[in-house]
């Protein structure tokens, strides 16, 4: 059961009721779902979540849909996995992952934001919904609105990977590439949603879209034992889900599901779209603008939406925010996948060569609990690897061949201090 909610302006408090909108029209601030915590007092509990569904409509009760909403798709539960060989690598000592990189349908945390969104879009009634996208976003916006029998206008960036787009137009949707970065395209929707009246997730639906996001940390906390770690990476964009899953962190304290802590959160970008690391490291506090020009694509904005807000949550919280180059990006692909099984996509190598540097420089304490938000799956930017991997010639099928192979593969392994043959510049690790 959903606990009543509404729209309300974070800066000066009005009242919005539930619909289609993010700005408040008074003070121009961003619009917030907020919740009757009363009555989340007795529907959000332990028990009554323990006997939800293994996906993050467990959490129902405190995301922005609908009593009578039916979901189609189990999204969200991601693994949190011990990692204690890449924590041996980079010098830490209790390090976990939350994979979202296997989160259904379409392999990225951006399913769990895009499923609160597409309940609201049912809800207020529209038969078209809509996104201005640098990837993922299009990928389970084209994919979840299948489900729901909704039309579908996906805006992106012309320049965008072969495998993000293909991931788009096989759902059906219809794609429509924009001459110009995220930041046009992100205009250009906002008109689009006004003049036809219809729900584009991350324009007019924002408010609740973002909901969507507190759903990584409440699984965290679950999966800890209902506890909350020292420290969290995560990966930063627009902003939001860095700071929605401080808020979750705070609604399970408020509503006595986990002991009060202190939480360090620690942002993570891409050096060449860093509007947000830059004003941590600098002081300020608000975003100067960027041009992108970076591999990790799904954190190419260069004007994030909730910028402010992702400063102001990893100040309070006492953490700090770093960015990594895209040489740093590529190696830590590889030493996830080497040292984990798991493959990320770019935006997953910056969290983890964000923490690496982290700990390099003293900033997480060597034996914290922390934990790296995994936010995408690597078969999706296998283009970041192009070139990185040694492509052997092809053998003739006898043993002996083989056996040369194997021992050239010792030698070269031998060469490379233990490590597989991988062609990685400038690794950060040892
Ligand atoms: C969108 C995205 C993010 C960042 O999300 P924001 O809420 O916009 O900061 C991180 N990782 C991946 C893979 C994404 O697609
Ligand atoms: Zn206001």
């Amino acid at each position: 059961m959903a606990s009543a909610y509404e729209l309300r302006c974070r800066e000066c408090g009005r009242r919005f009721g539930n619909q289609p909108l993010s700005i408040c029209d008074d003070c121009f601030s961003p619009l917030e779902v907020q919740y009757d915590m009363e009555a989340a007092r007795q529907t959000f509990t332990r028990a009554a979540i323990a006997r939800g569904p293994v996906s993050m409509w467990r959490y129902q009760a405190m995301l922005p849909v609908s009593e009578d909403f039916v979901p189609t798709t189990p999204t969200g539960m991601t693994p949190l996995l011990a990692a204690p060989r890449l924590a041996k690598r980079i010098g830490a000592a209790n390090l976990y992952l939350k994979n979202d990189a296997v989160c259904l349908p379409t392999l990225s945390f951006k399913d769990r934001v895009v499923s609160v969104a597409l309940a609201a879009a049912r809800n207020f009634g529209f038969d078209t919904v809509g996104c201005s996208s640098t990837g993922n976003l299009a990928n389970a916006v084209a994919a979840g609105a299948v489900r729901l029998g909704l039309k579908t206008y996906i805006l992106v960036p012309a320049d965008l990977e072969m495998a993000k787009v293909l991931n788009t137009q096989v759902y059906g949707a219809t794609l429509v590439r924009i001459d110009g970065d995220y930041d046009r395209v992100n205009r250009l929707s906002s008109q689009i949603a006004e003049r036809y009246h219809w729900g584009f997730v991350n324009v007019n639906l924002r408010p609740y879209y973002a909901e969507g996001s507190k759903t990584v940390g409440y699984e965290i906390a679950e999966q800890l034992g209902w506890t909350l770690p020292d420290n969290i990476v995560v990966p930063m964009a627009g902003g939001a889900l860095i700071t929605k899953i401080r808020k979750a962190f705070a609604e399970l304290i408020e509503l006595g599901l986990v002991e009060e802590k202190k939480v360090r959160f620690f942002g993570a970008q891409a050096t060449g779209c860093s509007p947000i690391s830059t004003a941590v490291k600098s002081g300020a506090d608000h975003i100067e603008p960027q041009r992108p020009k970076t591999i990790a694509r799904s954190l190419a904005i260069g004007n994030p939406a909730d910028g402010t807000y992702a400063i102001r949550a990893i100040r309070d919280s006492g953490g700090w925010a770093e960015d990594v180059s895209d040489v740093e990006i590529v190696s830590a692909i590889q030493e996830l996948a080497e040292s984990e099984g798991v493959f990320t996509e770019t935006a997953g190598g910056v969290t983890t060569a964000v923490a690496a540097r982290l700990y390099a420089h003293g900033k997480i304490g060597r034996d914290d609990l922390t934990v790296l938000a995994i936010t995408g799956n690597g078969l999706k930017t296998l283009d970041a690897l192009d070139g990185k991997l040694e492509e052997r010639p092809a053998i003739p099928a006898r043993l002996a061949d083989f056996e040369a192979l194997v021992a050239e593969d010792q030698e070269l392994k031998r060469l490379a201090g233990g490590r597989a043959a991988l062609a990685v510049e400038g690794s950060y690790v040892r």
